[in-house]
């Protein structure tokens, strides 16, 4: 008994030995390699192409002012009426992206009754503000010039690309224009229709673009819309003063 358990045993060592000594076949061993190979090459290119298709937009955009942009006050030659303040390019207010051919002009208004010209230049100026308009009109129909008309601003949504945009002060929550803030309206868009060529038609207001109630009168009053388009249109017929 003894002597037929340890045959037993030793042939079961034996095939054991002979179990671990045996190989996978040369052709096995080639396709998990092919397998391994193929899973790196495609891994990485999955991960090459994840990086070139979203890694641009996670990683803040490049702050570059185009070689044309007006950095300078004295780089163009504006009405003197215009006070260039421009604001600094920050990447959000100011992304110094170089605009379009400019199509339309596009009103807004400020939505923060009674604050001045200057005090909404400042506040785009601001280093947490991701909004600016290329002009501010005040109170007293000061003019104020925050991004150079040859970039985009950032107030009229997917229209930044091609609208040069105005921003109006207004005393009170009616959002309603004093008559010196309307004056220099005219004459910053009859100034405006004619450097770019454009008509009374090519005036539109920011709730043409997105349907926000901006500027607030002239979405509420659309006759004081088409009457100041008209005024416009004459100034600039007119000649400019
Ligand atoms: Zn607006």
């Amino acid at each position: 008994m003894e002597t037929k358990t340890a045959v037993r045993v030793k042939e079961k060592q034996s095939s054991k030995k002979h179990n671990n000594q045996k190989k996978p076949p040369c052709g096995e061993k080639g396709i998990v390699l092919l397998i391994v190979s193929l899973s790196v090459v495609l891994l990485a290119s999955l991960v090459l192409l994840g990086y070139l298709i979203f890694s641009p937009e996670e990683r803040p955009a490049p702050v570059t002012v185009p070689a044309t942009a007006t950095e300078e006050p004295g780089d163009e030659t504006l009405p003197d009426w215009i006070d260039v303040q421009l604001i600094a390019v920050d990447g959000e207010s100011r992304r110094g992206e170089a605009i379009e051919a400019v199509k339309d002009i596009a009103l807004h208004y400020v939505a923060n009754p009674g604050t001045t010209a200057q005090q909404n230049r400042n506040y785009f100026n601001n280093p947490d503000s991701t909004v600016s308009a290329h002009f501010v009109i005040g109170l007293e129909g000061e003019v104020i010039l925050c991004v150079p008309l040859n970039e985009k601003s950032s107030a009229t949504n997917a229209r930044n690309r091609d609208t040069v945009s105005i921003e109006l002060c207004h005393p009170d929550a009616t959002g309603r224009f004093t008559e010196a803030t309307e004056a220099s309206l005219i004459r910053l868009l009859a100034y405006l229709l004619d450097r770019y060529k454009l008509d009374e038609e090519n005036i539109i207001r920011h709730y043409d673009v997105t349907g926000k109630l901006c500027p607030l009168y002239y979405v509420e009053h659309p006759e004081a819309f088409e009457k100041l388009k008209r005024d416009a249109d004459a100034a600039r017929k007119g000649g400019l003063s």
